[in-house]
């Protein structure tokens, strides 16, 4: 693995991890709708991790990929984070929706679909700069942490999603 940082591209099967690692602020490539040729083209072009459930596919030439071997996700977590070079800076997390950079928000300007809780007691909250979506530290979080923690990799600045259905 190089020291430039690891960026990922993940498979059709592997949304649930691909969100996951957005949180530890790992750029994940998720696209449901590219086929495996051209995940594997992206990859090659783009110096990507592929992570992939599927064998032939992580056997594709000039491919770096994990053949990522379990149906959870804290196991998968803990299969592909200690690939990351060590001593690399600390990550801020990305949005788990898209992949876009979070910047912070004042409490002024959170929407209404922050509630008036969050708002008040000074949370810090974090927007995404691609899609809009509103971030504040969470009890996603926790989950996250404990993963990460075990595994040592933990993440600079913890912050995490408002309930979400898609994590
Ligand atoms: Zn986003």
């Amino acid at each position: 693995m190089s020291a430039r940082e690891v960026a990922f591209i993940a498979d059709v099967m592997l949304g649930r991890l691909a969100r996951w690692l957005r949180l530890a602020g790992l750029d994940t490539v998720y696209e449901r709708d590219l086929d495996d040729r051209q995940l594997a083209d992206l990859a090659r072009r783009t110096g990507r991790v592929l992570l992939t459930r599927d064998h032939e596919l992580a056997r594709r030439r000039g491919v770096q990929a994990i053949l990522v071997k379990s149906d959870w996700v804290s196991e998968q977590l803990k299969q592909v984070l200690p690939v990351l070079p060590t001593g690399a800076a600390p990550r801020s997390p990305r949005c788990p929706r898209c992949n876009g950079g979070l910047e912070p928000l004042g409490s002024s300007q959170a929407p209404s679909t922050v509630p008036a809780a969050v708002r008040e007691s000074g949370t810090a909250l974090r927007r995404c700069v691609v899609c809009g979506q509103v971030y504040w530290k969470g009890s996603h979080w926790a989950g996250i942490s404990q993963v990460l923690a075990e595994d040592g990799s933990r993440p600079a600045e913890p912050i995490s999603s408002p309930p979400d259905p898609l994590l």
